[in-house]
């Protein structure tokens, strides 16, 4: 099942996942490994997935209840995506951050073990969802936020610690409570706990000493994804300030004015009322007001370019 991904760097393949234990089952986003470590790679969307069950009972068990800590770590990565959205005016893909989290409730509030047939099909439906969310949003942002730039930390500085949907609940837990939000806190303790997955540093086997230096190196591993947590904070200033001038500049809409179909009808209008009362002074009115306009915009523009976090 590793190698699906990789394989898809060509369109037209259609994996057959013998295992649940993460949402790389149908991820337009592949991990590998090399002598410097793990990378990630954009692949070729599936055209299908098969998920055989009987090869999936066969799993080591460990394995398919991690892929529980991959899809509910949807949860925290959706709400850290729309603390984004708010605070840095960052856009939000509404099916994809839906797909994303009507997977991971599925998974949160199915019962039964994953031992069970039922258990593992809604697991396997929500495994492929996330995917299909990373796909509509063109970015692993609905599926990966904070709880995954934790994974990654504990990945290189703690290797063997845990495995990828183990580390994402983890991550999950420790950044939904980061977030004050109690009562998800709650259900997703509840749910790791009711699959015997791990909750905290200890169960990882790592010591609080450990997880903060991960917790501190997190950001690193993804930079510029606004996680609404730790290490954003000298971000947010700039941030807030282009989100605010954006949603300004998108109310008042004065930049149509200077856009090729309004200014022409702009322009007639002008010459309308010049003609009725003799002389120039509409188009003179028009001609400044585009001027002081154009004068505006084109700063904000290179402002916006300059401070975009795509350059970084
Ligand atoms: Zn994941």
């Amino acid at each position: 099942m590793t190698c699906a991904g990789p394989a898809r760097s060509q369109a037209g393949v259609s994996p057959v996942a013998t295992n649940l234990a993460h949402d790389g089952i149908a991820s337009p986003v592949s991990s590998l490994e090399h002598e410097s470590g793990k990378s990630s790679y954009g692949v070729a969307p599936p055209v299908g997935v098969v998920v055989d069950l009987d090869s999936v009972r066969t799993a080591p068990a460990r394995l398919v209840r991690a892929g529980i800590g991959d899809a509910v770590s949807n949860l925290s990565a959706v709400a850290n995506w729309e603390l984004a959205a708010a605070q840095t005016g960052e856009p939000i893909d509404g099916l994809a951050a839906t797909l994303a989290r009507t997977a991971a409730q599925a998974v949160l509030h199915q019962p039964g073990g994953a031992d069970g047939d039922g258990f593992r099909t809604v697991l396997a439906e929500a495994l492929i969802l996330s995917a299909m969310a990373m796909t509509v949003a063109g970015s692993s942002r609905p599926c990966s936020g904070g709880d995954h730039e934790i994974l990654h930390a504990i990945d290189q500085l703690s290797p063997g610690a845990g495995t990828h949907g183990e580390l994402a609940g983890v991550g999950a837990l420790f950044c939904t409570w980061l977030r004050g939000d109690d009562c998800a806190t709650a259900l997703l303790a509840d749910c790791l706990a009711r699959h015997g997955l791990p909750r905290t540093p200890a169960d990882l086997g790592l010591s609080a000493a450990d997880f903060t230096k991960a917790v501190l190196s997190a950001p690193a591993t993804r930079p510029g994804r606004f996680t609404g947590g730790y290490g954003d904070a000298a971000l947010a200033p700039r941030a807030v300030g282009l989100a605010r001038a954006r949603r300004l500049a998108a109310a008042l809409k004065v930049h149509r004015a200077i856009q090729a179909v309004e200014l022409s009808l702009l322009i007639l209008v002008a010459a309308v009322i010049d003609a009725v009362h003799g002389g120039l002074a509409a188009t003179r009115v028009l001609t400044v007001a585009c001027l002081v306009i154009a004068g505006l915009l084109v700063p904000a523009h290179l402002a916006a370019v300059m401070a975009s976090r795509r350059l970084s």
